[in-house]
């Protein structure tokens, strides 16, 4: 990796923390499954698919910021402002 790309210890402790709309900063992974219908599966059977999501420790809602490709739905995802 290019040396002025490497993100250094020293960034890191100077960079803000992500907040959740309630002010908690701690985070956990939880799962999705979205169910593919045999239709359009590529194995023509019904497939779940696990989708890891990203939820407040406190609040339980997705942090917007962790979501860039918008698959989670929205009564699932905090309301805090991106910046
Ligand atoms: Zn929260």
């Amino acid at each position: 990796m290019n040396e002025q790309l490497r993100i250094t210890p020293e960034i890191i402790k100077n960079a803000p923390f992500i907040e959740c709309e309630c002010g908690s900063v701690l985070f956990t992974e939880r799962i999705l499954f979205k169910k593919i219908s045999a239709l359009i599966s590529p194995t023509n059977a019904e497939e779940l698919y696990p989708m890891p999501v990203i939820v407040c420790d406190k609040c339980g809602k997705a942090h917007p910021k962790t979501d860039p490709l918008n698959m989670v739905p929205d009564n699932l995802k905090s309301n805090v402002k991106l910046t």
